[in-house]
């Protein structure tokens, strides 16, 4: 497998030559922008001072704003203050609605790819709204740095699918950066803490924001990183949280259900800030304005809120076990754990992940940095300012990608969380004497059925020249690249004919979907090999039958009656039990029909040979041995 070169011998730079390069975490609430200066990677302020820059975007007829200045215009005017549009990159309407992401905007529909969103300035695509977030950060680091960006490194979900990491791409190239290469978050992070300088280990990325939850299991082996699985929960983040210490303050203040969206918001807000201080302190006290100018007031302590919060911390250590059970790991062989993500500073937190995987994680980087801080260490080395580094970096793919074969089975060619860039190969033939064409059909997903796998795209090989079925040799080539972009290639080895695309999806999967997907195909497993089974048995006796129907067009005259008769027995036989249940009676028609056609097939092999032979001696077709 080719591994990622980054510096090519003899090519480094010069080291006064420094280049400007950046790490950009472009993330749904906020982003970040970091560069490496005096040999420190550190994220960039704006002229306030702020280094968060909230991924808001306002667009007006007088001028557009991005950040905190759009941020402020969110209430009062919403339709054009544009917001978590990481959650639309890459995805079509019909998947953001069954996400249950509500997005308050007017949606423009689109017959192919992202809606685009209306707004007074016009219709706006997704693409061009990060865009716009990124130009902002462009120009933040070319102020800071004094210079030009020569290159970036953006990051990316480890579940962002090849139309999602796409969108990205496009958007950067919109806003004028050259993107060195897109990373996995969790990969970032690892590389934030040097992890890269170690000679071997196995670590775990655990990401616990305001709204989602990722794990990722990296190996670390002879200078070269590798994602071995990765796993989340979509909804499950501090969000939760703060919900949780709302309901109890709720019982508290005998607050009822029903009580008005603003004191919802309220305590949503209290929840929140109650949870934060207690991070640093061991109590606090809660304020609440009730209806008709009452107050209540509580004390909250960290044995309180540990007792709400301990279930939903232990909600996490469930894609923590599946990620181990993924990478076929056990807790006990993990070397370091780094934490990301705002809810990670929680002192609880830290520790039932520390007793988890039993070590002290590391938390010294600020959660909200340490993302954008990897990026730009791999920029700086990617641009050549770090010409003796070999940094390799290798990412997974979260679901195997496969093809669809007779039968509507499917033939999965790489298998999921196999380490990219890669590229496979598989050969296969025709089905049919002249058959001219075969149709590729590219699918993503476990399960054996194409049915039950997505759809990624389809594309054809035309030209096949003519040969009986079973002689072409027909080469399918799976490349993902380091981006994670799907290249599927075909060819037809004798006569050199080629064909391949591109797949850029119009939508993607979300990584709730893509769990799914997985608990799916374990639910199903049994059921998917038997049906698996009789699937392939109904395509090989489709084959026996049309290969038996054409020989007995082309040679009829070389069977008796009463062997034509048993051969037509035994083929009404199969096609009986063909469209049956039974994998098991097919396999058998199938080797009875075999066995009475076994002199017939002797005999059309004879009179072939004496046809071929017909007019020329025999030692012509004697190989020369000299
Ligand atoms: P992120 O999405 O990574 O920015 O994380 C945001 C989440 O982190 C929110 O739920 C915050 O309440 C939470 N958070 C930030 N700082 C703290 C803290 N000091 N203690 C507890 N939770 C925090």
């Amino acid at each position: 497998m080719a591994l990622l070169q980054i510096t090519e011998e003899g090519q480094s730079t010069a080291p006064h030559q420094h280049r400007f390069a950046a790490g950009i975490d472009l993330g749904t609430t906020n982003s970040l922008i970091a560069s490496v200066r005096n040999s420190i990677a550190e994220t960039l302020p704006d002229e306030q001072g702020h280094h968060l820059l909230p991924s808001i975007v306002h667009y007006s007829s007088q001028e557009n704003r991005v950040g905190h200045q759009a941020k402020a215009f969110a209430n009062q005017d919403p339709l054009n203050t544009i917001a978590s549009v990481k959650r639309l990159m890459g995805r079509g309407l019909a998947d953001i609605k069954t996400t249950g992401t509500r997005l308050p905007y007017e949606f423009v529909e689109q017959t192919q790819g992202m809606p685009l969103i209306r707004t007074v300035v016009g219709d706006k695509s997704p693409v061009q709204v990060s865009a716009d977030i990124l130009i902002d950060l462009k120009q933040r680091a070319e102020t800071t740095l004094g210079g030009e960006l020569t290159g970036v490194v953006i990051t990316v979900p480890a579940y962002f699918d090849d139309a999602q990491r796409q969108a990205t791409k496009d958007a950067a190239t919109l806003a004028g950066l050259n993107v060195l290469r897109l990373l996995n978050e969790p990969t970032a992070a690892a590389i934030a803490y040097g992890l890269d300088k170690n000679a071997e280990g196995v670590y775990v990325i655990y990401d616990f924001g305001g709204g989602t939850f990722d794990v990722s299991i990296l190996h670390l082996q002879r200078g070269v990183f590798e994602v071995m699985a990765t796993a989340g929960d979509s909804a499950l983040g501090g969000d939760d949280l703060d919900r949780k210490i709302a309901q109890w303050i709720m019982q508290q203040a005998n607050i009822s259900d029903n009580a008005e969206h603003h004191h919802i918001r309220e305590l949503l807000d209290i929840a929140r800030s109650a949870k934060e201080v207690l991070s640093i302190q061991e109590t606090t006290s809660l304020n609440m304005t009730l209806e008709e100018g009452n107050h209540w007031q509580g004390e909250f302590s960290r044995d309180q809120l540990y007792e709400l919060i301990d279930p939903v911390i232990q909600k996490t250590l469930l894609p923590c076990r599946r990620a181990l059970r993924d990478a076929g790991i056990t807790s006990a062989e993990i070397n370091e754990v780094v934490m990301v993500g705002g809810s990670t500073r929680m002192p609880r937190v830290r520790e039932k992940v520390g007793e988890f995987f039993s070590c002290e994680p590391h938390v010294d980087i600020d959660p909200d940095k340490v993302v954008a801080i990897g990026a730009a260490l791999q920029a700086d080395v990617l641009v050549g300012n770090k010409s003796g580094d070999d940094m390799l970096l290798l990412d997974v793919i979260p679901l195997s990608l496969g093809m669809e074969m007779m039968g509507g089975l499917v033939e999965k060619i790489i298998a999921r969380n196999t380490t990219i860039p890669i590229a496979k190969a598989q050969e296969f033939t025709t089905f049919k004497d002249g058959q001219a064409a075969i149709a590729v059909h590219v699918v993503q997903g476990e399960r054996e059925l194409v049915t039950d796998c997505r759809s990624l795209t389809r594309f054809e090989l035309r030209g096949i020249p003519p040969m009986v079925a079973g002689a072409a040799r027909i080469r399918v080539t799976f490349q993902v690249d380091a981006d994670g972009l799907l290249n599927v290639s075909a060819q037809e080895q004798i006569s050199g004919i080629h064909s391949e695309i591109t797949v850029k999806p119009s939508y993607g999967l979300t990584d709730g979907e893509i769990e799914r997907m997985l608990k799916d195909s374990m639910a199903h497993i049994q059921e998917d090999v038997s049906l698996r089974n009789l699937r392939e048995q109904q395509v090989e006796a489709d084959r026996v039958i049309n290969a038996l129907r054409s020989a007995l067009q082309a040679d009829r005259r070389l069977l008796k009656q009463n062997e034509f008769l048993e051969i037509n027995q035994a083929l009404d036989n199969l096609l009986k039990v063909r469209n049956g249940q039974e994998a098991k009676m097919i396999k058998q028609a199938i080797e009875q029909l075999d066995e009475v056609t076994q002199t017939f097939a002797a005999r059309r092999m004879d009179e072939s040979i004496r046809k071929a032979m017909a007019g020329h001696k025999v030692d012509e077709f004697m190989t020369e041995t000299e």
